[in-house]
């Protein structure tokens, strides 16, 4: 039986360890029979992905060094992507990045450098990846990028990320207008928050997994699989219809 992503390629960016909201989402698509090409940044991300090939039997397209903060390295990446695979379906952008001191304490000693930092990794660089995957997306395709709740309310310790993610939400809208007219959909997932190596820089974190998990409709926190699956259907043809949205997988914390 065909699966639901035979036969596409999907560039999936920001996997660290098996506790990734990238992993859930390589997990996702392996299933569903993509293709799939990884992009890293730091050595320990490449080791820690070999491991998870061999572990979970994974055969990669392809892997490769991109650091979103350097646009000569998102180009080259694409123009790699190109050689070994033709054409792309789909991206996943799921990196954000804020020194710890901007993510704990009064919002208002946030410094410029910090703000620009969280706002250049976390927000900017879906504009300079989707330009670049726009030129191998030859056949339409899906980009989906991960945010949060901080980005629409105050969130105790979230601080410059807030704003960063705000910023990208309204990047997906933009994009998705504009990428609209070569059948590009532009989404984000915005997950309930998750034990990962990022989420361990934000101070407060098991108050705020304790806390959400009592308020949440479903009365419990999301993981990774979950936003994997969520993923999955924006990425793939059932949701072809939508573009320029923000879905909560958050065990319906959002309506709260
Ligand atoms: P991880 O730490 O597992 O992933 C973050 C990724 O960002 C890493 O793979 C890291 O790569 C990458 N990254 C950071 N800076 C750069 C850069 N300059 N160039 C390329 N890659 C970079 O954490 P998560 O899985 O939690 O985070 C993934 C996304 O999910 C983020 O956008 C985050 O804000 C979002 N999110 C997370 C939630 C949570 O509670 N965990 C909740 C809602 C959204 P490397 O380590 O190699 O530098």
């Amino acid at each position: 039986m065909t699966k639901l992503m035979s036969g596409k390629n999907v560039v999936v960016m920001g996997v660290a360890n098996d506790r990734s909201i990238a992993w859930g989402v390589a997990k996702s698509l392996h299933t569903a029979g993509a293709n799939l090409i990884f992009t890293y940044r730091k050595e320990r991300s490449y080791r820690k992905l070999c491991d998870l090939f061999s572990k979970f039997e994974i055969k990669p397209l392809h892997i490769l060094r991109c650091d979103v903060s350097d646009d000569e390295s998102i180009k080259n990446t694409f123009v790699e992507i190109k050689q070994i695979a033709g054409s792309i379906h789909g991206l996943v952008h799921s990196i954000a990045y804020a020194e710890k001191d901007d993510l704990q304490g009064e919002y208002f000693d946030t410094s410029r450098p910090g703000y620009l930092l969280a706002h250049s990794i976390s927000s900017y660089s879906l504009i300079a990846v989707a330009r670049e995957a726009q030129k191998i997306m030859t056949h339409g395709g899906s980009i989906v990028t991960q945010s949060y709740i901080g980005a629409e309310r105050f969130v105790e310790n979230y601080n410059v990320m807030g704003p960063a993610k705000a910023a990208l939400e309204a990047n997906v809208r933009y994009l998705a207008d504009n990428l609209g007219k070569y059948n590009i959909r532009v989404n984000a997932v915005s997950s309930g928050p998750i034990r990962t190596l990022l989420a361990k820089g934000t101070a407060g974190m098991n108050g705020l997994l304790r806390t959400r998990a009592e308020k949440a409709p479903l009365r419990r926190n999301v993981d990774q699989n979950e936003v994997g699956d969520a993923t999955l259907f924006l990425l793939s043809s059932l949701s072809r219809g939508i573009t320029g949205e923000v879905l909560h997988v958050d065990a319906g914390y959002h309506i709260r």
